[in-house]
């Protein structure tokens, strides 16, 4: 994992017929394929980001799709799977919301002869045969060297608003951000919680709980998403010190952006969800020829005890400074920023 492609799916290559399979014919037709979402709450990546660069990338290569959203309901998302599963979708690609329903529902679409891939979220114990996601722990580690560039060195107490428990990337956040913040000796962990489904608005109550239980003596905040880091902030603006303490987020979002711009986020990560897109038709489209996808990492399921081959992009941190290259990447438009200010 440590050999990351620094430029994205540019260093994925163009698909190899290193693993063409015998009698696999080049030329054979992708059929539909079928993408289902999470949820429009936890982030609004899913609708606003993904949603369209996933539709752009389908157009782009010609390959007939659905995408739906499962709301946030596991049931709905195991009613959408099957409803794809009799439209007659060749390939299934899902964010689970957690593994065991993820898990269900490819172990369905491969008794149909249905190839999955997770999309984003790995489903530990699942039967995926291919991960396309970015670097979970290297988003991590650039949330935590963002908090500390944020405190500078000097003795300071540290709260963490982790994911949700039940989502492996916030596992792998978790670890990032851990393994450079618990290093740093001036830095003390004070409250850490994980985050029911990323609940926003649970959040804020979580959070005003760890500031009123160490009487405001909070000094920076390791926030695992914009939504959660916007859920702190509102907490800091009621006791006056938004602003004066660094919290950190993740997707580059316009609220997280702008609270970024105003001071009162120190960071965000941007994940430039254009290449995940493209990773994932890169791998649909390798399939349906028959082919080996081109892989640059393995992910490890301790769940399921497999290996999962994987395309795993670099995210960036991004301060007051550069949030220019969020806007000159075409990822959010200059005038979403400009709203609140
Ligand atoms: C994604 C993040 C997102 C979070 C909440 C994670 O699995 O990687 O980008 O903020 O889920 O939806």
């Amino acid at each position: 994992i440590a050999a990351m492609a620094t430029a994205g799916l540019a260093a994925c290559g163009s698909n190899s017929d290193d693993g063409k399979k015998s009698g696999g014919t080049s030329k054979s037709k992708v059929g539909k394929i079928g993408v289902i979402l999470p949820d429009t709450k936890s982030s609004v990546r899913w609708e606003s980001f993904d949603r369209p660069l996933l539709e752009q990338a389908f157009k782009q290569a010609g390959i007939p799709y659905t995408i739906q959203n499962a709301q946030g309901d596991k049931q709905q998302m195991q009613s959408i799977a099957d409803q794809m599963l009799t439209q007659g979708v060749t390939m299934l690609a899902i964010v689970n919301l957690d593994s065991n329903s993820g898990a269900a529902i490819e172990s369905k679409a491969k008794a149909q002869g249905v190839q999955t891939i997770d999309y984003d979220r790995l489903t530990l114990g699942g039967s995926a045969d291919y991960y396309v996601s970015f670097d979970g722990v290297e988003v991590g580690r650039v949330q935590g060297q963002g908090l500390q560039k944020c405190l500078g060195s000097k003795k300071a107490n540290i709260a963490y608003l982790n994911g949700s428990p039940t989502d492996n990337n916030a596992t792998l956040f978790k670890q990032g951000a851990h393994e450079v913040l618990d290093k740093v000796t001036d830095y003390k962990k004070v409250a850490e919680q994980d985050v029911p489904d990323w609940d926003n608005q649970q959040a804020v109550t979580i959070f005003e709980q760890m500031y009123t239980q160490q009487n405001g003596k909070i000094d920076g905040v390791l926030a695992a998403n914009d939504g959660l880091g916007n859920a702190a902030v509102s907490i800091l603006k009621k006791n006056n010190v938004a602003g004066k303490v660094p919290v950190t987020g993740q997707d580059a979002t316009p609220q997280g952006l702008q609270n970024v711009l105003d001071g009162t986020q120190c960071m965000t990560v941007y994940k430039p969800i254009k290449q995940e897109a493209d990773g994932l038709i890169q791998v649909v489209t390798a399939l349906a020829k028959g082919q080996k996808p081109q892989t640059n990492a393995t992910s490890n399921d301790p769940q399921g005890k497999r290996q999962v081959p994987s395309i795993l992009l670099k995210p960036i941190g991004i301060f007051k400074d550069n949030v220019k290259q969020v806007v000159d990447d075409g990822f959010v438009k200059k005038d979403e920023l400009c709203k609140g200010a």
